[in-house]
């Protein structure tokens, strides 16, 4: 919990008996979990947990960099801990979100003569191995 609350505190989060319990939750469930899941599972150890809480939480935690917010559906925003360069791949079965490794040294991508990029978002849908239809 230490660390937990020593990183929010250098990227400015004051940490909070709240914050720091939703902060590990995402840390340690990489699932990438919408604001009802992260609720649904918090609530009931924080009885005085509130929905508009855990959505407070994560816009200010996106917003100081120590979460990201992924748009894969316009319906649905889901949260990630890792902070580092990686693309997604969401089930259209079971929902699941995965993450995705991708080496952009490889990538061809035309149309961007002398630009640089330093950020890319990258977003795969399909069937998991497991809903795979035969
Ligand atoms: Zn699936
Ligand atoms: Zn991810």
């Amino acid at each position: 919990m230490e660390k937990y609350s020593n990183f929010l505190l250098s990227n400015g989060v004051k940490p909070s008996v709240q914050r720091l319990r939703i902060y590990e939750f995402i840390h340690t469930n990489r699932i990438h979990p919408t604001i009802e899941m992260i609720y649904s599972n918090l609530s009931h150890e924080m009885p005085t947990l509130s929905k508009t809480t855990v959505y407070n939480t994560l816009k200010l935690f996106v917003s100081k960099g120590v979460a990201k917010a992924i748009n894969i559906e316009d319906t649905e925003i889901r949260y990630d801990a890792d902070l580092s360069t990686h693309g997604h791949f969401k089930c259209k079965s079971c929902g699941g979100l995965f993450d995705v490794m991708l080496k952009i040294d490889n990538l061809v991508i035309e149309g961007l003569d002398n630009f640089k990029i330093e950020e890319y978002q990258v977003n795969l849908k399909g069937y998991c191995n497991v809903c795979k239809p035969n």
